[in-house]
């Protein structure tokens, strides 16, 4: 199994703060994992995470074929694998969000394995024993009943390559949110595992000695409301016995805020922190976009609610919608800065293949013919989005884009949040200690903030001044604020990385050396329905 390399350039990989600690990537392949526990128990599998190691030839020489796929910024180091393996007559079987998403972009490999593969694995396995060496699989949409889910291969994986590990407790998200493909990939019902097979997870991990940061890598944890509150206190009482040797993140939507009992359930089950969209500070276009779970509420209130519950919010925002009217730039950076987030992941609208925005684009004629084809050479929707002809002029979109990124990532702003954030997260009854081999631990030395500071860019003198300015306001907050100044280590650097490249692409513009890529003829409304 070999897990494709992302693009070198991302918001994502959050590369500085892995060294920091001694880890090579942020987050596990666990959908590959999960994969090779469907496997027969006869066949061997070894894993090669090319964002953490090399896959050497005497690996491609051992298998008797290579399983892959990814996500769309995982495209060209797919592709380029598959070449590889064809090559050497190595059979590949690839599969994931983007081969299902894009299939035609992965007619190179041999299987293509699309969907959930829970129910169509066994059909692959059994025409390989034949001796099959070729076929597509698609799997019925949103079938799959995930308790009968096998736990992943934990033991495949080295831990120590890792900031965190990811478990699955949800599938699907009941919103509608027009730029998302996750509903597309797994419905808006949200299926749930079963309490048990959650706790073995768990268990699982913790007998082969993972200690630290686990991430609950659901789209959306509170997708099912009700299953979430129904799993908490197992999940409570098991931390507690356990003498909480895990941490846990996810990804809510901000409706979240709205419910004080799963607020306080979710911190008593030692969650820290949460990812959240929030997108835009503009209630029309959140109401365009379908986001309407954002309207209606004051947003920073909402977030600010989050921190009284202990855990710190990283949110991502997006730049680029039709019904944008005028500048956006200052109205976000007050978003963000109201709502004292540190770390914002602002980019740039990417239309995904197969979601509701893409299909709308490609039937008013405005997709760029490569729109789902990941982007050439480096980047992410941060550099590389804008995949669409605009409505408001591209030009702007990107001035505004370069502002609320200069003005977000200076030092002085990010410190600023910090000691806003430092002075609402309620970090009472959260462990001051972590467990014995969490790789955190090195972190939460003063030695280790030493280090932290003299591996900053610039502004140190500001980092260290927001520090003591945090610890004197809320010592218990420590954790949460040196783990989120290792983030700017990478996002500080970063930022700047991708406003040069933005400038660039102003200039072009304003050179009149900007070449518009072609656009995709209109499809009709039927078409669309077919290939959706
Ligand atoms: S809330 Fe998140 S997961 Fe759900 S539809 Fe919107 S973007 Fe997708």
């Amino acid at each position: 199994m070999v897990y494709p390399r992302f693009m070198a350039d991302s918001f994502w990989n959050f590369s500085e703060a892995c060294e920091l600690v001694g880890a090579r990537y942020p987050a596990i392949p666990l959908g590959l994992i999960t994969v090779a526990a469907l496997l027969p128990k006869s066949w061997n599998v070894r894993l090669v995470n090319r964002n953490t190691e090399e896959l050497a030839d005497s690996d491609l020489d051992w298998a008797d074929m290579v399983m892959t796929g990814g996500m769309l910024f995982q495209q060209s180091d797919s592709l380029e694998l598959i070449d590889m393996c064809r090559a050497r007559g190595l059979p590949v079987v690839v599969g994931g969000p983007d081969a299902t998403s894009s299939p035609h972009r992965y007619e190179s490999a041999n299987f293509r394995v699309l969907g959930e593969v829970e129910d169509i694995i066994g059909q692959f396995i059994a025409d390989w024993e034949q001796g099959v060496r070729e076929g597509m699989y698609v799997a019925p949409k949103f079938q799959v009943d995930v308790t009968k889910t096998p736990v992943p291969r934990f033991d495949l994986l080295k831990f120590e390559q890792y900031l965190y590990i990811g478990v699955q407790f949800s599938r699907g998200c009941p919103f509608t949110c027009e730029f998302c493909d996750i509903i597309e990939l797994y419905g808006r019902s949200p299926r749930t595992k079963s309490h048990d097979q959650m706790l073995a997870e768990l268990e699982a991990l913790y007998r082969l000695g993972y200690r630290g940061h686990v991430d609950f890598v659901d789209d959306n944890l509170i997708g099912n409301k009700k299953a979430i509150k129904a799993f908490l206190p197992t999940l409570e009482k098991w931390i507690e016995q356990h003498d909480y040797p895990f941490e846990f993140t996810t990804e809510a939507s901000l409706n979240l805020a709205d419910d004080g009992e799963l607020l306080a359930m979710l911190k008593r089950s030692n969650f820290f922190a949460v990812f959240v969209g929030i997108e835009s500070p503009d209630t029309e276009t959140l109401i365009a976009m379908r986001k309407k779970q954002n309207t209606r509420r004051s947003i920073p209130e909402s977030v600010h609610k989050i921190y009284h519950a202990g855990m710190f919010v990283t949110a991502g925002f997006i730049v680029g919608f039709d019904t944008e009217r005028g500048s956006v730039a200052e109205p976000m950076i007050e978003l963000i800065e109201e709502s004292a987030i540190p770390i914002a992941m602002v980019g740039l609208l990417y239309a995904l293949p197969n979601t509701q925005l893409t299909r709308r684009l490609a039937r008013e004629g405005r997709l760029h013919v490569d729109h789902d084809s990941a982007p050439a050479g480096k980047g992410d929707q941060c550099t590389a989005g804008v995949n669409y002809e605009t409505k408001r002029s591209r030009l702007e979109i990107l001035r505004d884009y370069r502002k609320i990124l200069e003005r977000v990532y200076d030092p002085d702003a990010f410190c600023g949040r910090l000691e806003r954030l430092a002075g609402m997260l309620d970090c009472s009854n959260r462990r001051k200690e972590l467990p014995e081999g969490d790789i955190r631990r090195r972190l939460s030395t003063i030695n280790m903030v030493h280090e932290l500071l003299s591996r900053l860019p610039e502004g140190r003198e500001r980092f260290w001044k927001a520090f003591t300015a945090c610890m004197s306001r809320n010592p218990q907050s420590v954790r949460a604020i040196v783990t989120l100044m290792a983030f700017y280590l990478h996002v500080g650097p970063y930022s700047r990385y991708v406003m040069k490249q933005i400038d660039r692409q102003i200039e072009d513009l304003e050179q009149g050396r900007f070449v518009a890529p072609k656009l995709l003829p209109p499809v009709a409304p039927e078409r669309v329905a077919v290939n959706a």
